[in-house]
């Protein structure tokens, strides 16, 4: 399954709106009953109102009722210097999955892959159990 998401991630990548930085990113979210979701960045003139491929996978996800998912793939950057969720994708990935899930990142093309988990990269995550 690593493979398939990370081929999935690696060619939405290519549909990246990312005419400023020319930073293709791409994610493919394994939802609970096997279903791929996909994302990719989507950069605006207003930065700040860009949207990481990580969340748009996952909010698509959301939107179609997905609640439950158990990995997620990550490609961006070169086989040297991949990318990885940044600190926001990490605290939204955490409202819906567990610490132990796990997360697979690599570059654009190339054949490492890292593998990680949710928790590792977001110890100590804001929960808000205290708001409930
Ligand atoms: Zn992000």
């Amino acid at each position: 399954m690593k493979q398939k998401l990370i081929s999935a991630a690696r060619e939405v990548a290519k549909n990246a709106y990312c005419k400023y930085s020319n930073y293709h990113v791409g994610a493919a979210l394994l939802a609970d009953d096997g279903t791929i979701w996909l994302g990719c960045n989507v950069e605006n003139s207003s930065f700040g109102a860009t949207n990481c491929a990580e969340r748009t996978a996952l909010f698509s996800a959301i939107a179609a009722g997905k609640r439950k998912f158990s990995a997620i793939a990550v490609v961006g950057g070169t086989d040297a210097e991949p990318a990885s969720p940044c600190g926001i994708c990490r605290q939204v990935l955490s409202e819906f999955c567990s610490s132990e899930m796990p997360v697979y990142f690599a570059g654009l093309e190339g054949d490492t892959i890292h593998t990680t988990t949710l928790g590792e990269l977001l110890p100590l995550a804001f929960s808000g159990a205290n708001l409930e």
